[in-house]
């Protein structure tokens, strides 16, 4: 089973918008928000011209090549954790194949960079959600959602709150 960066990231936010992922069902990309995410991310890596490398046939990962690091575009600062978490796993998966960089996080509209690299804490911490991972991903059924304030912008309101 191969864990993604996404992955790490859904299972920090919500294990139920990760069992959706998991198992192909994905959420309209149509929304302004993501539109809008894009957008700035395309115009970031366009003008640090950021390099593209995936890793193990699942991780998708950005290089800022002035600095070789690690480099992930956000549009804000808000749910960091799960986002970083996201970036943690960028970097552990690097350390496995012998490369060991830093990464950052960059929110343009905001100006900000928030500089990322793995503790042995971390790293021990990222094995156990690996293993958490595979088996949420092995419930045949969605995880029973959690209420939580940013339900009502998830794409999967609908499907976990209908009735
Ligand atoms: S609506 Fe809430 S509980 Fe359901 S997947 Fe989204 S964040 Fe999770």
């Amino acid at each position: 089973m191969r864990i993604t960066g996404l992955m790490v990231q859904y299972y920090k936010s919500c294990t139920t918008e990760l069992w959706y992922l998991a198992h192909g069902i994905i959420p309209q990309q149509e929304d302004e928000n993501l539109r809008i995410g894009r957008f700035i991310e395309e115009q970031y890596k366009k003008r640090e011209k950021t390099r593209n490398v995936i890793v193990d046939d699942s991780v998708s990962i950005d290089l800022l090549n002035s600095l070789g690091e690690v480099v992930e575009i956000k549009k804000s600062k808000k749910m960091n954790e799960p986002k970083l978490y996201q970036l943690y796993y960028y970097l552990l998966k690097l350390k496995r194949k012998g490369i060991n960089l830093q990464a950052r996080m960059v929110i343009p509209i905001e100006r900000k960079t928030i500089r990322v690299s793995l503790t042995p804490e971390i790293e021990r911490e990222l094995e156990k959600i690996e293993k958490e991972i595979v088996q949420i991903i092995k419930e045949k059924k969605p995880i029973e959602p959690i209420r939580k304030p940013y339900c009502k912008k998830c794409s999967y309101y609908e499907l976990c709150w209908s009735d």
